[in-house]
Parts: structure tokens; sequence; C-alpha cells
């Protein structure tokens, strides 16, 4: 396990501060082109809360394992 240095990324959830185990990605279409890409880590937890909360209010989201990276966003 990472011992809290820099390479270590946390929970976006507000007031969360576990080890972030997933990543989600996500944009704004009303703002963002589809390579524009915005990136949450996310613990176990709160992966489907912050995905859900993307999710209604009309945002694609991709998740992945945290690390890995997508290129656009559908
Ligand atoms: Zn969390």
């Amino acid at each position: 396990m990472l011992d809290g240095g820099s390479g270590e990324a946390r929970c976006s959830a507000s007031g969360c501060g576990a080890t972030a185990a997933h990543a989600l990605h996500w944009r704004n279409p009303r703002i963002h082109s589809a390579d524009r890409v915005k990136t949450w880590a996310a613990c176990d937890e709160h992966r489907e809360t912050l995905a859900a909360w993307l999710r209604s209010r009309g945002f694609p989201v991709t998740a992945t394992a945290f690390g890995e990276t997508v290129e656009r966003i559908a």
C-alpha cells in the first residue's frame, strides 16, 4: 500500500477521506465537448453515490479502476 505519498488519491465525496479505488470520468454536455473529460476519484462506498449524482444531472459517466484514463465520453 501507499503510505500517504503524493501518488495516493482521496475520494472526491464531500467529507470522505478514504483512499480512492475507482475513477469516475464525466463531462457536462452543456459546456464540455466530447473529448473533454473530468475525473473524480471515488472509494468503494461512494463510487455509486457519485455516479448517481452525476447521472441525475444528465452528465454521461464512465467508471474505471483508479489510475485508468479514458479518451472521451460518449
Ligand atoms: Zn468515499
